[in-house]
C-alpha cells in the first residue's frame, strides 16, 4: 500500500474568506472571535477537502504567516513587543504588520508604535515570510497551545492528522541575526526546545510529524551541514517519526546528507529533482520512508499521471509500503479551486488542476498504485485525452511564433552603435538638461479611475465612454506634468489594471482567472495570469495610449512597458518548454512593441524589469545561466531601436552587488532604480562596477506619505554624485506613483523638479 499525504493546504479559502475576516478585523469591524471562528471553520473545510488521504497536515493553516508562526510557537518574539498586555493574537499581528503610535487599527490594548517584520520571499516562490528576528541572547520557549488546538480540532472530526513544523536548520537558516552574531550559535538553545515540541506532539498521540527542511535544496557551507547532524541526531530521542520534507529544488550534494538524517522518512521534489531519486533511493538504507512529490505544488497545470506510473511503479514494487507520495510541495502556492472558474475559456480549462484537482488526481494515483491500473481506468484516459488535446492544440502551438524563435540571432540583440555614441545622438535629439527630471510611470489611480474600470468590465459603461474617461486622466497626468516642469514626461498608466495582466491580456497564449488567487503575504493575494500557449501580439498594445499623450504635449514621452522577464516571472508558465523559450516568445512580442512606438515617433521607452531578480534560481551556481537567457530576452525586447531612441529600463529592488554585470549587459541607456531608504548606499555596485550608462537612484520613497523636502533630494543627489559622474544621473522617484494621492505627488515633485534646478545650478 502507498501511502498518500499532503504537505500543505492553501489557507486563504476559495473565496479568500480568510482575507476578508483579516481586514475587517484590523479595521475593527469585526471581533476577535469571529475572526477565530472563521480561522476554524476555514481549516474543518480544508480537511474535508483532503478526506481520503492517508496522512494530512495540521498546523498549515496560520493567520498570517507560518514562519511567523513558528517564531510563536518557538517563543522567539522580537524584543520590541514582549511584554505585550493585550490578546496574544494581536501582538502577533503586531509583528506582522507593526502599529503605528497613533494606533489606528486599535484592537490592541495599548501602546506606542512598534515596527514590522521585515518580510522576505519565501525560497523562489512569491509568498513572503516575516523574517525570524536573532540576538546573540535569543532564547527560546516552547508554546505549542496553538498548534495543540488545532490538532484537537483535527481529532475531534476524525482526521488522520500530521502536524507540519519548521526545522530547526531552516528556521535559523531563515532568520536575521540583528546584531551580527552567529545564527547556528543557537542552535544548542533551539533543540531542547524543538524536543520538547516533539514530545508534546507525541503525548498527544501524535504518529508523523512532518519537519519542512527546505534550506536543504540550496549551496550549505560545512557548519550548516554539520548542524544537520546534530540537529537530528537529537531530535531523534523525541518518541515520533518524523519525515523531513524538503522541496522546490533539488538535493545534489546534500542528498547523502539529507538520507543519513537519523529519522523515519524522508519527502524530495521529484518535479524539480527527479533525477536524483535513482541515487537517493541507494542512499536511504532499507527503513526509511521516501515520499515522492510527484504532483507540481507550484503551476497550475494537470499531471500526467500515466507518466508518473510509469516511473513510480517499478519504485513501488522496490519500496513496498515504504513509498509515499505527494504534491511537490505545500499547495499554499496554487489557486483552491477551478471548478470556481466560469468565464475561463473551456478548452485552457481542461488542461487546468487548482489544489482541489491536484488532490483528486494523488487519490487517482495512490488507487492505481494499491490496486493497479484498472481500477482507476476511466480516471487515467480521461486525464490521457486532456493531455493530448493539450499537445496538440493549435491554440499552445504557434508554427510561426516558434519559426521566428528559431531565427533569433546575437544581432537581434544588439543595439546599432555602442552606448557612447548612442548617448551623444540622444543629447543632440533630446536636448534634456543635466539632471534630468522623470517620473517611473504611473500617477495615482484614483478612485474614479478604478471605479470607471470595474464599471467597464461589469459591461456598465460602454468602450467609448471608458475610454473617454482615461483619456481624461492621461490629460490631467500631462497637464500636471507639464505645470511641475518634469523634463520627460509619462501617460501615468490610468488605463492598466496592473504591469502583467494589462499586456497578458491582449497577448494570445494568455489566459485569465476570476478568482485564482494566491497568497502573497498576509492578506495579499496575487493572481497571477496563465502563459499557457506560444506568445504573440496580435496588435500594438500602448500605442494608441502614448501617441495620444505625446499629441498633448512638446515635451518628449515615455512610452511605458513591462519586459519579457517580468511578464514570465509574475506569471503561471508553461511545463512544456523550458521558461527561457516562452521568455524569448514574450520578448519578440514586447520587441515588435517597442518598434511600433519608435515608429509612432516615440523615442523614449522604458521596459520595466521588477521582477529580474526574482526568477534567479536557489543555487548561485545556476544564477548565470539564468541571468543569460533574461539579459538576451531583454536586449532582444529593446535593442531593435534606433540610436537616438533612449531605452530606459526600471528596478524596483535593491541589491544589486552580485548581479551587476548583467545589468550592464541589459545595455538600458537608462536605469531608474529604487535607492531613497538606502542613502544612496546602492549605488556602491554600480561605482566599483564602474558602471557605464545613466542612472536615475530614486530619491522619493513611493511607499511612504512623507513629503521628501527640496533639501533632502539635493544632498541625496549629492551623495549619488560622489559614486556616478554627475553627467549620467537623472532625478526620479523609486518607483511608480500608482498608491499615492495626488495632494502628495505634487508637492513631492515640484521639490523634486526644484532640487534640479539648484543641482544643475552648482553643476
Ligand atoms: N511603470 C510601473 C509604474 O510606475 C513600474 C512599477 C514597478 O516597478 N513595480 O507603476
Ligand atoms: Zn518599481
Amino acid at each position: 500500500m502507498t501511502t498518500i499525504h499532503n504537505l500543505g493546504f492553501p489557507r486563504i479559502g476559495a473565496k479568500r474568506e480568510l482575507k476578508f475576516a483579516l481586514e475587517s478585523y484590523w479595521k475593527g469591524e469585526s471581533s476577535r472571535d469571529e475572526l477565530k471562528a472563521l480561522g476554524a471553520q476555514l481549516r474543518q473545510r480544508h480537511w474535508e477537502n483532503q478526506a481520503g488521504l492517508d496522512l494530512v497536515p495540521v498546523g498549515d493553516f496560520s493567520f498570517y504567516d507560518q514562519v511567523l508562526d513558528a517564531s510563536f510557537l518557538l517563543g522567539n518574539l522580537p524584543e520590541r513587543v514582549q511584554g505585550f498586555q493585550g490578546d496574544e493574537l494581536d501582538n502577533y499581528f503586531r509583528v506582522a504588520r507593526g502599529r503605528s503610535a497613533k494606533g489606528l487599527e486599535d484592537h490592541g490594548a495599548c501602546c506606542g508604535g512598534v515596527a514590522a517584520g521585515e518580510m522576505t520571499k519565501w525560497f523562489d516562490t512569491n509568498y513572503h515570510y516575516i523574517v525570524p528576528e536573532f540576538t546573540a541572547d535569543t532564547q527560546f520557549k516552547l508554546d505549542a497551545s496553538h498548534l495543540l488546538e488545532q490538532l484537537a480540532q483535527a481529532k475531534a472530526q476524525g482526521v488522520n492528522a500530521k502536524p507540519v513544523i519548521i526545522g530547526p536548520v531552516t528556521y535559523l537558516a531563515l532568520g536575521k541575526a540583528k546584531d551580527e552574531s552567529n545564527k547556528l550559535a543557537l542552535l544548542d538553545r533551539l533543540l531542547p526546545v524543538y524536543v520538547q515540541l516533539l514530545e508534546t506532539l507525541a503525548k498527544a498521540g501524535v504518529e508523523w510529524v512532518q519537519i519542512d527542511e527546505p534550506i536543504l535544496v540550496t549551496e550549505l557551507d560545512a557548519d550548516w551541514q554539520q548542524a544537520f547532524k546534530t540537529a537530528y541526531q537529537q531530535l531523534k530521542s523525541a518518541d515520533v517519526k518524523l519525515l523531513v520534507a524538503t522541496y522546490f529544488g533539488q538535493l545534489l550534494e546534500n542528498a547523502a546528507l539529507a538520507a543519513s538524517l537519523p529519522v523515519a522518512g524522508l519527502h524530495v521534489d521529484a518535479i524539480n529533482d527527479r533525477d536524483g531519486v535513482e541515487a537517493l533511493l541507494k542512499l536511504l538504507g532499507d527503513e526509511k520512508v521516501l515520499s515522492l512529490g510527484v504532483i507540481n505544488g507550484r503551476n497550475i497545470w494537470k499531471t500526467d499521471l500515466t507518466a508518473v506510473l510509469d516511473w513510480v511503479e517499478p519504485i513501488a514494487k522496490q519500496l513496498g509500503d515504504r513509498l509515499w507520495i505527494a504534491p511537490s510541495c505545500s499547495l499554499l502556492h496554487v489557486p483552491v479551486d477551478l471548478d470556481s472558474e466560469q468565464q475561463l475559456d473551456a478548452d485552457v480549462k481542461s488542461w487546468l488542476a487548482f489544489a482541489l484537482q491536484k488532490l483528486d488526481e494523488l487519490r487517482v494515483l495512490g488507487k492505481a498504485l494499491s490496486q493497479g491500473r484498472e481500477a482507476v481506468k476511466e480516471e487515467l484516459a480521461e486525464n490521457l485525452a486532456a493531455l493530448t488535446a493539450r499537445r496538440n492544440s493549435p491554440r499552445v502551438n504557434n508554427p510561426a511564433v516558434k519559426a521566428a524563435v528559431a531565427r533569433i540571432s546575437a544581432e537581434l540583440g544588439k543595439r546599432k552603435s555602442a552606448y557612447a555614441q548612442r548617448a551623444s545622438k540622444q543629447a543632440e535629439f533630446l536636448k534634456l538638461p543635466a539632471f534630468p527630471t522623470t517620473t517611473i510611470g504611473s500617477f495615482p489611480q484614483t478612485v474614479e479611475i478604478r471605479r470607471a474600470r470595474s464599471e467597464f468590465k461589469a459591461g456598465r459603461l460602454d468602450e467609448n465612454s471608458y475610454q473617454a474617461a482615461m483619456r481624461a486622466e492621461i490629460e490631467r497626468s500631462v497637464r500636471e506634468q507639464e505645470k511641475l516642469g518634469l523634463d520627460v514626461l509619462v501617460h501615468g498608466e490610468a488605463e492598466r489594471n496592473d504591469m502583467v495582466e494589462y499586456f497578458g491580456e491582449q497577448l494570445d497564449g494568455y489566459a485569465f482567472t476570476q478568482f485564482a488567487w494566491v497568497q502573497s503575504y498576509g492578506s495579499r493575494c496575487v493572481k497571477p495570469p496563465i502563459l499557457f500557449g506560444d506568445i504573440s501580439r496580435p496588435q500594438a498594445m500602448t500605442v494608441e495610449w502614448i501617441t495620444y499623450a505625446q499629441s498633448l504635449t512638446q515635451k518628449p514621452m515615455k512610452g511605458m512597458l513591462t519586459g519579457p522577464v517580468t511578464i514570465l516571472n509574475w506569471s503561471f508558465v508553461r511545463d512544456d518548454q523550458p521558461r527561457s523559450a516562452s521568455c524569448l516568445q514574450l520578448a519578440l512580442a514586447i520587441r515588435e512593441e517597442v518598434l511600433d512606438l519608435e515608429k509612432a515617433g516615440v523615442h523614449v521607452i522604458q521596459i520595466d524589469e521588477a521582477a529580474l531578480r526574482e526568477g534567479l534560481p536557489l543555487r548561485k551556481s545556476q544564477w548565470q545561466s539564468y541571468l543569460d537567457w533574461a539579459v538576451e530576452s531583454f536586449r532582444i525586447a529593446a535593442n531593435g531601436v534606433g540610436d537616438e531612441t533612449q531605452i530606459h529600463t526600471h528596478m524596483c529592488y535593491s541589491e544589486f552587488n552580485d548581479i551587476i554585470s548583467s545589468i550592464a549587459d541589459m545595455d538600458a541607456d537608462v536605469i531608474t532604480i529604487e535607492t531613497s531608504r538606502s542613502d544612496m548606499e546602492l549605488l556602491e555596485a554600480f561605482e566599483t562596477f564602474q558602471y557605464p550608462n545613466e542612472i536615475g537612484p530614486g530619491v522619493y520613497d513611493i511607499h511612504s506619505p512623507n513629503i521628501p523636502t527640496e533639501q533632502h533630494i539635493v544632498n541625496l543627489m549629492k551623495k549619488a554624485a560622489e559614486r556616478v559622474p554627475a553627467e549620467r544621473l537623472w532625478v526620479n522617484p523609486d518607483c511608480g506613483l500608482k498608491t499615492r494621492q495626488w495632494a502628495e505627488v505634487i508637492p513631492a515633485l515640484t521639490n523634486m523638479v526644484a532640487a534640479a534646478k539648484v543641482l544643475r545650478a552648482s553643476a
